[in-house]
């Protein structure tokens, strides 16, 4: 039988990942966390080593299919500590607008743009990450990510589902989303307030 996967999670290569709910990829990096705000609880991580990092940097599309087979099943710590003190800065400044955590995306994404190549296509002109093999792609390419959303009027659309054990961000332009998704949040939230009615 099948193993049962959670309604925010999605099952890639016989491992579950979170749903995407976000519309942005800086995003979706963020929901690699549930419960922000909150002591940590079991599940809270998503990216439990290396191996799953990648995987999800493909499954989001920020690096190709060619790179995560080079790079999965290898053990990165390091490389993950640092998606993780990134993931934990981006939510600082998404959220909260904290600048103080901005040093941590700037080196991040100096780095990345280290690595970058201007990249014709018959429409534009574009820089582009260069697959180098180096462990550090997915991280990279997160962080170009996350430049690319705070660099644009996107970045104050950004809500996060006040969900218990969630904090999960999603862009709202019209303002009208409270849940990062009605099949978990919202209806735990919808079962909750049945409940005090009719107690
Ligand atoms: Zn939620």
């Amino acid at each position: 039988m099948a193993a049962k996967v959670p309604p925010h999670a999605v099952l890639v290569d016989g491992h579950a990942l979170p749903k995407p709910v976000a519309g942005h990829p800086a995003l979706e990096f963020c929901n690699t966390w549930a419960g922000w705000g909150e002591p940590e609880a079991p599940g809270a991580e998503w990216l439990v080593d290396y191996d799953r990092f990648v995987l999800w940097a493909e499954f989001t599309g920020l690096v190709p299919a060619s790179a995560a087979a080079r790079l999965r099943g290898r053990a990165e710590d390091a490389v993950l500590a640092r998606a993780r003190a990134l993931r934990v800065a981006l939510y600082r400044i998404l959220r909260h607008r904290d600048l103080g955590a901005l040093d941590v995306l700037a080196a991040e994404a100096d780095e990345a743009n280290r690595h970058t190549r201007l990249t014709a296509t018959t429409e534009t002109v574009h820089f582009e990450l260069v697959d180098d093999g180096n462990p550090l792609l997915p991280l990279r390419s997160v962080a170009l990510s996350a430049v690319d959303l705070l660099s644009g009027p996107q970045r104050n659309t950004v809500r996060a589902c006040p969900g218990d054990g969630c904090g999960w961000l999603f862009l709202d332009p019209r303002g009208r989303r409270v849940w990062c998704s009605m099949a978990s949040c919202g209806n735990r939230a919808k079962v909750r307030a049945h409940a005090a009615r009719n107690p």
